[in-house]
């Protein structure tokens, strides 16, 4: 069989995805007992080579982004205060007006350049993704979805999530679908879109009654002009895969029917599991496998296959994380056949020595995993609810 060379880009084209990674993303470091470490972009890159689903040829390098960049989202006073702090010449006092200096986000050395560099992370991923280069694109050093305008939060400095929204409105007046199902609610990306229509936002999460950031009610829906856009399920703590699912695929999939979004961006935050340990969720991989295969699917069928996906939370960084990002690249490289196998044992040799716990050998894991609850029943009963009531507004159009 033969192809003329237009066939043949068509061809290829349709599998071309790019992971855009670069050693450096570890510098992102707050201090040694921190939850957030970078450590499990390099622990999923390494077991997506020993599995053999990457390939050098995959990998770009991240650019850094530029100030005018940030200040696309960011105020130029707090990007002042990261240049300031990341040199040691910012007063504790002044830091704390802007959210950094404290103990969820302390100070760093070169804390500017580290956070500008996963910002440029998105970016490449939208310039590559948008220039035609890519179908889709992976950043897992991304996804800092708790970064406010003018202030750092929640273990996020600069929002690379909303600047890059920002960069592709401006430069290709694209509508944006923002899929969040890290376990805590994507405020930060809310709240930068709150009042404009095209761009939606959607967020799974825990609810926010008792953890961090309390926010994404069901009643947050958008303001003024942008009412309607803004979607957030939060679940009941001690949800299982079933249900979060269950809420998961029917909001995206009658999102996506009532949005029609050009580009879809998704978190995947991976603090949803049963063994995370900042948060109250009982998922298990089944829930990792089903998350980027719908979102995938939605791609192609609304946005021309562009989906850019970005890493963020997930705390146990050697059971679940690994596991959990990895199945977002097999997914986009349609290799999720890889699952039947048991994971590489020269990956689990690699790292078990480093690791306070045992690595797992399979990428499921046991079906008996979460203790069965009595309350069960009534949480899937009140996740029910909380979906029907985020979806009224398009469900009565
Ligand atoms: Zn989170
Ligand atoms: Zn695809």
């Amino acid at each position: 069989m033969t192809f003329s060379g237009l066939d043949y880009q068509v061809l290829h084209m349709s599998n071309h995805s790019v992971f855009i990674h670069s050693n450096q993303i570890e510098e992102y470091k707050f201090n040694e007992n921190h939850p957030f470490n970078q450590i499990r972009v390099t622990t999923t890159k390494d077991l997506l080579e020993c599995t053999q689903l990457i390939t050098p040829t995959d990998i770009v390098e991240p650019r850094m982004a530029t100030d005018d960049e940030l200040a696309l989202f960011h105020d130029s006073a707090y990007i002042q205060a990261v240049k300031s702090a990341s040199i040691g010449e910012l007063s504790e006092e002044t830091g704390i007006n802007y959210g950094i200096g404290t103990e969820d986000t302390p100070i760093f050395p070169n804390m500017h350049e580290a956070s500008a560099r996963l910002v440029g992370g998105t970016l490449t991923a939208v310039d590559y993704v948008m220039s035609g280069k890519a179908l889709h694109a992976l950043h897992l050093g991304g996804g800092l979805h708790h970064g406010f305008k003018g202030k750092a939060s929640g273990f996020c400095v600069y929002n690379d999530i909303a600047v890059a929204i920002k960069y592709l409105q401006q430069k290709y007046q694209l509508k944006v679908l923002y899929v969040d199902t890290d376990a805590h609610h994507g405020d930060g990306v809310q709240w930068a879109f709150y009042d404009d229509p095209t761009v939606c936002t959607l967020s799974i999460h825990e609810t926010g009654r008792y953890l961090f950031p309390g926010t994404g009610n069901i009643y947050e829906r958008g303001y003024g002009v942008g009412f309607g856009y803004s979607f957030n399920i939060p679940l009941d703590a001690f949800t299982e895969d079933d249900s979060f699912l269950d809420a998961y695929e029917q909001a995206l999939t009658e999102i996506a029917a009532y949005f029609k979004p050009d580009i879809i961006i998704t978190q995947n935050g991976a603090d949803a599991h049963y063994h995370d340990p900042l948060t109250h969720l009982s998922c298990t991989m089944k829930l990792y496998e089903a998350i980027p295969k719908l979102a995938h699917k939605i791609a192609h069928q609304y946005c021309q296959g562009r989906w850019i996906a970005v890493g963020g939370g997930g705390y146990d960084v050697w059971r679940v994380v690994p596991r959990a990002w990895s199945m977002v690249w097999a997914e986009m490289v349609e290799q999720s056949s890889v699952y039947q196998k048991e994971l590489p044992i020269e990956w689990i040799n690699k790292w078990q020595s480093k690791a306070p716990v045992s690595l797992p050998t399979t990428w499921f894991d046991p079906s008996n995993l979460v203790k069965p609850i009595p309350r069960k029943a009534e949480i899937n009963e009140k996740n029910s609810l909380t979906l029907s009531k985020a979806l009224s507004v398009i469900r009565s159009v």
